[in-house]
């Protein structure tokens, strides 16, 4: 079901994007986290910005 409201797709992608991903294993963290919660390892980045499009 495509969305089309675009107050609504900003609130969406704030979500998508609010997440770090483990280098290591690809796990999804909150982004406040430090290490990861599957392998523990530290090596986390940022989920990068307008690279996925749900439809
Ligand atoms: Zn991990």
């Amino acid at each position: 079901m495509p969305i089309t409201d675009p107050e609504l797709i900003r609130i969406v992608e704030r979500r998508l994007f609010d997440v770090k991903i483990c280098r290591r294993c690809g796990a999804k963290n909150p982004l406040r986290a430090t290490k990861c919660r599957r392998c523990k390892s530290t090596d986390l980045r940022l989920k990068k910005k307008a690279t996925a499009k749900y439809k």
